[in-house]
């Protein structure tokens, strides 16, 4: 934390400031040049009244560097970071579409999905090969022989693959497999794993945690770009509130809020968001209305019969008629910011 003071600051004032810290017990450093106008506080000071010496005359500002990101911010960077696959770009004009089944179950569901999905223009799949899942005796993933099968779509389709980590043993095995690494919802505040994910070269795909603020959610970010990785994805997947009729809710605020406040692409994953795959398409849209770098859809050839996530996954027929929607809907985005940036 530092305490930053006015440059015209008077000696009276910088005297009070000091005084009152050294009252309150706040162990601090000053440069002892003269016109030093940067008070440093040292850790470990739990009740910091950080309100009370906002408003000291003389002090222009307190940044708490604990809470707040820095490299994530838009203020580090004007311009949007733009992340690249292949002849993909994710974080540019044209929002992306990922899909795939919430897990690679065998090679027939997993081949059956990508080809219906690269006949649709998709070039990113999904799937999880290592799930996380709330019951252990759910499936939790192929593992080792999912990353296989991933490789497989790799070779028959062209597809780039997204995948889920879930732990810093497999950072180097993930990768190899995958061309966007996923930290999931539980992981998003496992701090070894965003340094670990941090200090490799690939992209990586953060999903906001299920009860994460806004804050929170860009900390973590900043965790894995503060190791010098800064090709990272952000994606809104719903948060727990009181509402009972779908598994979470899709909070698209924090859509033209991340725009606004970081340099960093940000999606949506109205499958998870929703829970509901009736609503899967109308919130799809809706995310992109909000201004989405792109949306990440669960698909599976026999939905009720997915080994997880079985209600929300759209039919290949369901993904393939809102794939139709969704490229008229970025056409229309298309030309809504062309008007509203010409008016
Ligand atoms: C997933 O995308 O398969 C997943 C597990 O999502 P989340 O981490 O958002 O729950
Ligand atoms: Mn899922």
């Amino acid at each position: 934390m530092f305490i930053v003071l006015k440059r015209n600051i008077r000696e009276t004032e910088k005297a009070n400031i000091l005084s009152i810290l050294e009252h309150a017990g706040i162990e601090f450093h000053m440069d002892s040049q003269q016109n030093s106008s940067i008070i440093k506080i040292m850790p470990g000071f739990q009740d910091f009244p950080l309100e009370k010496i906002k408003i000291l005359a003389g002090v222009d500002q307190v940044i708490d560097l604990d809470h707040s990101y820095r490299l994530v911010s838009r203020d580090s960077k004007k311009e949007n970071t733009k992340i690249y696959i292949g002849d993909l770009v994710i974080g540019g004009n044209k929002p992306v579409v990922i899909a795939g089944p919430c897990a690679v179950e065998n090679e027939k569901q997993i081949i059956e999905t990508a080809k219906l999905l690269k006949s649709k223009g998709i070039k990113l799949l999904r799937g999880g090969a290592y799930k996380p899942r709330t019951s252990p005796y759910s499936f939790t993933g192929l593992e080792e022989k999912g990353l296989h099968l991933l490789q497989t779509v790799k070779e028959v389709t062209g597809l780039s693959i997204v995948t889920e980590i879930l732990d810093t043993h497999d950072v180097d095995l993930v990768s190899e497999y995958s061309d966007i690494l996923q930290v999931g919802s539980r992981n998003m505040q496992n701090y070894k794993l965003l340094r670990a994910v941090g200090r490799i070269q690939k992209p990586v795909l953060l999903k906001r945690g299920m009860s994460a603020k806004l804050n929170e959610f860009l900390l973590s970010a900043e965790y894995i770009m503060s190791e010098g990785n800064d090709q990272i994805i952000l994606c809104e997947r719903g948060i727990r509130t009181f509402v009972e009729y779908s598994r979470n809710t899709l909070d698209l605020n924090i859509v033209p809020v991340i725009k606004n406040i970081s340099h960093l692409p940000i999606i949506v994953d109205p499958s998870h968001g929703t829970g509901r795959r009736e609503i899967v398409e109308p919130m799809s849209l809706a995310a992109l209305a909000a201004g989405a770098d792109g949306i990440m859809i669960e698909v599976h050839p026999h939905p009720e019969k997915s080994w997880s996530d079985p209600q929300q996954a759209l039919s290949l027929e369901q993904f393939s008629i809102l794939m139709d929607k969704v490229n008229h809907f970025i056409e229309w985005r298309e030309r809504y910011a062309n008007f509203t940036s010409a008016s």
